[in-house]
């Protein structure tokens, strides 16, 4: 710390993301007389909020039912039910517009600000905080937290090559994915479930989808194990991805990482068709005299399968005609197109957005307060919280209602 700084606050929050600051802020804007500091490892604040969304910020989704927005939450949506009914993506349209930030919303429920620039939200998180009075002290990382004998805690914080001891009444855990200060939490008698990435692609080798890269499907339902997520899929260099791939991975998080990315994907190319209702349609394509003679790898029965990927699942059928195709051919091939069956050997990366499964076990939070059941005087808010959403600003909205509640119950 540099020596102006006090080693005596009402407000620590380690980790200066979007949690960090929305809690600074709401804390410091409540009661002005609180001594609120940031303090963040990194040598730039809101690093995540900066590269988001591919540089646009996704900052949360136009779903304003609380019943409806939880369902987006494959770990901690049933803790988050009663937080959105306090703060929610209104809320948080109504936070930024009121501060002259104004938000669009795209086809898919996404919201950015109408900039298409996530500078434009880092700047008024830092403008806020500023204005409120919150100290943010950048390239400050934590290195041990523990109960201070005089009440509050004490903590050990390294800036540059120095390690400074600090005081605080209440302090606020908004430190992300990060593993160190996951075991700080721990060393503070939490329990931590284990961190494993959400939100990812998958890597498939398979010559059905060899070469197709670029190629979309709009509707298609993918199974794995239990576990079923249907929207648009993209092929790509090294497999598949797109929202309903990503919606998997985020279900399925765990039990892919206890599988080491190696499982069964089931994939229906043609949405909710059930393999009777395609086999019909298949039926009526060969009936139809026009077609007798006409290439079933030309002619595609179905027009929401491209036909690039159509030549792909049909080559076990060669250079068939319609009419010529057996019984039990096109059984096979209703079969292929609604329950392909791909091999997933591993997983690949999702640029636009990334969080961790697991983080601090939420039986020990109370999600009025976003207090800790464990310590008094003790915080968490956003990504440290065993809290994740599908991609679409369901994590950044997760981020500002926790950080706003945590804010709240500080000051
Ligand atoms: C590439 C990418 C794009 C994304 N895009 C979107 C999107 O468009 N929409 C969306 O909803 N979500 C998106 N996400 C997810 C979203 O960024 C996170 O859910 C969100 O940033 C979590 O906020 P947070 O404040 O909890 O944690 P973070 O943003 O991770 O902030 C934690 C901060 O704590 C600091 N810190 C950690 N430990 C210490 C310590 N011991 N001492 C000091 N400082 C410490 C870290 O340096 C970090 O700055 C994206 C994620 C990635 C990686």
């Amino acid at each position: 710390m540099t020596p102006s700084i006090s080693s005596n606050w009402d407000v620590i929050i380690i980790g200066g993301g979007a949690a960090g600051f929305f809690a600074a802020i709401r804390a410091a804007e409540l009661n002005p007389d609180l001594r609120v500091l940031i303090l963040e490892k990194a040598s730039q604040p809101l690093g995540k909020v900066l590269i988001s969304g591919g540089g646009r910020c996704n900052v949360t989704h136009a779903c304003f039912e609380p019943a409806k927005l939880i369902t987006y939450y494959p770990r901690g949506g049933n803790e988050l039910r009663g937080a959105f009914t306090r703060f929610q993506p209104s809320d948080t349209v109504e936070w930024f517009e009121s501060r002259g930030i104004r938000l669009k919303t795209e086809n898919d429920g996404r919201m950015f600000p109408v900039t298409d620039d996530s500078n434009t939200i880092a700047n008024i998180l830092k403008f806020s905080a500023k204005q409120a009075g919150v100290r943010v002290e950048l390239g400050a990382s934590v290195l041990s937290v523990e109960k201070s004998p005089k009440g509050g805690f004490k903590l050990e914080v390294q800036k540059e090559a120095k390690v400074f001891s600090i005081q605080t009444k209440k302090i606020l855990f908004a430190t992300g994915g990060d593993r160190k200060s996951l075991a700080l939490v721990k060393s503070l008698g939490h329990t931590i479930d284990e961190p494993v990435p959400s939100l990812f692609t998958f890597n498939i080798k398979d010559k059905r989808i060899n070469g197709l890269a670029g190629l979309a499907v709009e509707d298609v339902t993918l199974k794995m194990d239990s576990l079923i997520a249907r929207g648009p899929l993209l092929v790509t260099h090294w497999g598949m991805s797109g929202p309903a791939v990503l919606r998997l991975s985020a279900w399925g998080a765990r039990i892919l990482f206890d599988k080491k990315y190696a499982s069964t994907l089931t994939v229906n190319w043609l949405g909710d068709y059930k393999p009777d209702a395609a086999l019909e349609v298949l039926q009526r394509n060969k009936d139809w005299h026009e077609n007798a003679r006409k290439k079933v790898l030309a002619h595609a029965a179905f027009s929401q399968i491209p036909i690039r990927l159509w030549k792909q699942l049909v080559t076990f059928l060669g250079e068939k005609n319609w009419g010529d195709i057996s019984k039990a051919e096109l059984q096979k091939l209703a079969q292929e197109l609604t329950a392909g069956e791909y091999k997933i050997q591993g997983k690949g990366q999702f640029k636009e957005e990334f969080v961790t499964c697991g983080g601090v076990s939420l039986k020990e939070v109370d999600f009025k307060t976003m207090q800790s059941r464990v310590v008094d005087g003790l915080f968490f808010a956003g990504e440290v919280l065993d809290i994740d959403g599908i991609t679409g600003g369901f994590n950044f909205q997760a981020a500002w209602t926790t950080g706003w509640l945590a804010g709240s119950a500080m000051a």
